[in-house]
C-alpha cells in the first residue's frame, strides 16, 4: 500500500494551545458517492462535477481509503459524533441516539467553542452539545423545507422558501459572519443532499442535458457465484431497481418532470439504459448543490479573514451505489457504500496530499479534538488523523477496516460483518453462515467471489482469522445474528 503521498511543504504547529484554537467548519453530507467526486477519480470527470471539493483537496489532505463502520445514515452519524462503533454508541440501526452520552461537539463546547449545527440530524433525539441548532425534521424536504430548533418543535416548525442546500448555506453564512470573535467557532453544516429522491436546485436544470454519461463497469453484474442469501435478499439485482428511486424522485419533483415519449417505442433493455442516464444526471445535479455550498462557505471564510485559522472538513455519512452491481442505495459492505469521501484542510497543514492508509468515520472525533488541543478520551475508538495533516504517518496505523451491518429487517439486506485489508475483503453473512471473499488488487469492483474457490482456501482462513481478531479488538461481542428491533 502506498502510504502517504504529498506535494508541497510541511508546516508544523498543527496543535492548538487554548489561545489559538482553530475554528472548525465541518460539512457532512448524505450518501455522496466517492466515485462521483473529481479529486477521488471519477468516470464523470469530463463534466467537472465537484470543482470546489477538488480545490479543497488541492489545499488540504484527501483520504482516499476512508471507510464507515456501518453504512446507513443514523449509525454512521452516531459513530462520527462519538468516535465509537455501533455496539458502543447504541445506534446499530434505527435506535434513538442517547444524547446524554459523550460526543466530540460536547467536548469542544466544554473547551470553549461556540458550537452550531444546521441541517440534517436524523438521530431521532434532539441534538445535544450545540449552543445553537436548527435541523430538518427526519430526512427533511428539498424544496421549501421545514426546520426545528430549540424553540420550534415538530408541531410548530419554521418553513423556509427555496432549495434546501441554498438555505442551509445562507444560515451557515449568517452564523459565520455574526460569530462571537472572543470564542472559536465550530459550525456543523449537515446537508440533506444527496439523499433520495434526487431533487436538484433549478440552477442545474440544463447541466448534463443532452449528454450520454459513462456507465460503471459493474452496472450489469450478473451476481454469479454469490451466496444465495445475497442474491435472494437482493430481490432486484439489476438496473430495474434503480427505477424505484426514479419513481420516488418524480413524485416529489418540482422542477422539470420526467416524461419522455421516446420510451414508448423502446425495449425494456433500452428503457433501462435510457432511464439509467436520468438517474445518474438527477444524482449528479443534486450533488452539485453541495459542491457549490462548499465553494461559497470557503469564500465567506476568506472574506471574514478566517482562512488562516479555520480547519475545513468535508465528508459524507457514507458512500452510495450509482448503479454499480445494478444497485442504488448503500448498506452493503462493498466498496461503493463502505467508502466515504473525506477531505481535511488545516491552514498550517500540508497541501495536495493523498493518504491511502485507512481512515474511518470514527476518526473525526479524535482528529478534531486533538486539533483543538483537547485530550482525546480513552474510550473513543477512532484515532486522530491530525499527524497526517502535518505530513507524518503515525506509528502502528491500522491495517484493516472493520464493518458491521445489522438491519436485516430493512431493505431485505442480510446482516453482515466484514473486514477490509489492503489486499482482500471478507464479508460474512451469519444468518446463512456463508462468505464472500474478494481480491481487492485484481478485482477492485468486487465481481468475483473467491470464498468457494479451493485455491483460495488459505486466504479465506487468513481473512476469517482477521475478522475474528477485528471483532475482538473493538470489543464487538454481540451475537453473530443480532436481534435487531424495528
Ligand atoms: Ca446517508
Amino acid at each position: 500500500m502506498r502510504k502517504l503521498l504529498f506535494t508541497g511543504f510541511i508546516m508544523l504547529g498543527l496543535y492548538a494551545s487554548a489561545a489559538q484554537q482553530p475554528n472548525i467548519l465541518f460539512m457532512l453530507t448524505d450518501d455522496h458517492a466517492v466515485q462521483s467526486i473529481g479529486c477521488f477519480g471519477t468516470i464523470f470527470e469530463n463534466y467537472d462535477p465537484t470543482p470546489n471539493l477538488d480545490q479543497l483537496a488541492a489545499e488540504g489532505v484527501k483520504f482516499s481509503n476512508a471507510f464507515v463502520n456501518n453504512s446507513i445514515c443514523a449509525p454512521s452519524r452516531a459513530a462520527i459524533l462519538t468516535g465509537k462503533y455501533s455496539h458502543n454508541n447504541g445506534v446499530r440501526a434505527w435506535e434513538e441516539f442517547d444524547g446524554s452520552q459523550q460526543t466530540f461537539p460536547k467536548l469542544l463546547q466544554d473547551a470553549g467553542y461556540h458550537t452550531v449545527l444546521i441541517g440534517k440530524w436524523h438521530l431521532h433525539s434532539d441534538p445535544t452539545g450545540f449552543d445553537e441548532w436548527t435541523i430538518l425534521p427526519g430526512q427533511g424536504d428539498y424544496y421549501d423545507p421545514k426546520f426545528l430548533d430549540a424553540k420550534h418543535d415538530r408541531k410548530n416548525p419554521i418553513q423556509k422558501k427555496g432549495y434546501v442546500s441554498e438555505i442551509i448555506t445562507r444560515m451557515a453564512e449568517e452564523i459565520i459572519r455574526n460569530r462571537d470573535p472572543k470564542k472559536p467557532l465550530a459550525i456543523f453544516v449537515h446537508h440533506k443532499s444527496v439523499h433520495i429522491p434526487f431533487l436538484w436546485d433549478e440552477r442545474e436544470n440544463d447541466w448534463l442535458e443532452g449528454e450520454t454519461l459513462p456507465e460503471p463497469p459493474s452496472l450489469r453484474d450478473s451476481w454469479e457465484g454469490r451466496p444465495a442469501i445475497v442474491t435472494a435478499h437482493n430481490k432486484v439485482p439489476n438496473i430495474e431497481m434503480l427505477h424505484k428511486n426514479f419513481e420516488d424522485g418524480i413524485k416529489q419533483k418540482k422542477t422539470k418532470r420526467y416524461n419522455d415519449p421516446a420510451e414508448k417505442s423502446m425495449t425494456i433493455a433500452e428503457r433501462n439504459t435510457h432511464r439509467y442516464q436520468y438517474y445518474l444526471k438527477s444524482y449528479l445535479r443534486t450533488a452539485k448543490s453541495i459542491d457549490r455550498s462548499m465553494g461559497e462557505l470557503v469564500a465567506v471564510l476568506e472574506d471574514e479573514k478566517m482562512t488562516d485559522n479555520t480547519v475545513v472538513v468535508y465528508m459524507s455519512d457514507q458512500g452510495f451505489y450509482l448503479g454499480e452491481h445494478g444497485m442504488s442505495d448503500k448498506r452493503w459492505a462493498y466498496e461503493e457504500s463502505m467508502r466515504t469521501p473525506l477531505i481535511i484542510k488545516h491552514p498550517k497543514g500540508i497541501k495536495g496530499a493523498t493518504v491511502e492508509l485507512f481512515a474511518m468515520n470514527l476518526d473525526l472525533a479524535p482528529t478534531l479534538l486533538s486539533l483543538a488541543g483537547v485530550d482525546v478520551p480513552a474510550d473513543m475508538q477512532g484515532r486522530s488523523l491530525a499527524p497526517f495533516l502535518g505530513g507524518k504517518e503515525p506509528a502502528d496505523w491500522r491495517d484493516h477496516a472493520y464493518y458491521r451491518y445489522y438491519d436485516s429487517k430493512g431493505y431485505n439486506i442480510p446482516q453482515h460483518q466484514a473486514v477490509r485489508t489492503d489486499t482482500h475483503k471478507l464479508i460474512y453473512f451469519p444468518e446463512a453462515d456463508r462468505y464472500e471473499l474478494f481480491d481487492m488488487k485484481t478485482d477492485p469492483v468486487e465481481m468475483n467471489n473467491l470464498a468457494e474457490n479451493p485455491e483460495y482456501r488459505e486466504t479465506l482462513q487468513k481473512m476469517q482469522k482477521k475478522l475474528a481478531e477485528a471483532r475482538k479488538e473493538v470489543g464487538d461481542e454481540d451475537e453473530d445474528v443480532y436481534p435487531i428491533k424495528r
